[in-house]
């Protein structure tokens, strides 16, 4: 199986400047180690404030809004 880098970083949602973008195995890993899920859980302006807590993420979703 081919590593899809390059397709991935292209859809990537992420705003913040990181060596991760693309490598979604290194970034889910990354993110689950600080019990948080990547940017491309979030509704794009939930994403820019670089809050990948669960806790966020549960409120998003008990609003309606991820
Ligand atoms: S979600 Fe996190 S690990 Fe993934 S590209 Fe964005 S900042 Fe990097």
């Amino acid at each position: 199986m081919d590593c899809t880098l390059e397709k991935n970083r292209a859809n990537c949602p992420c705003t913040y400047d990181c060596d991760k973008k693309g490598a979604c195995c290194q970034c889910v890993a990354y993110h689950r180690g600080k019990n948080q899920l990547p940017a491309c859980f979030f509704p794009p302006e939930a994403e820019k404030t670089f809050d990948r807590s669960y806790a966020h993420f549960a409120r998003l979703v008990a609003e309606g809004t991820a």
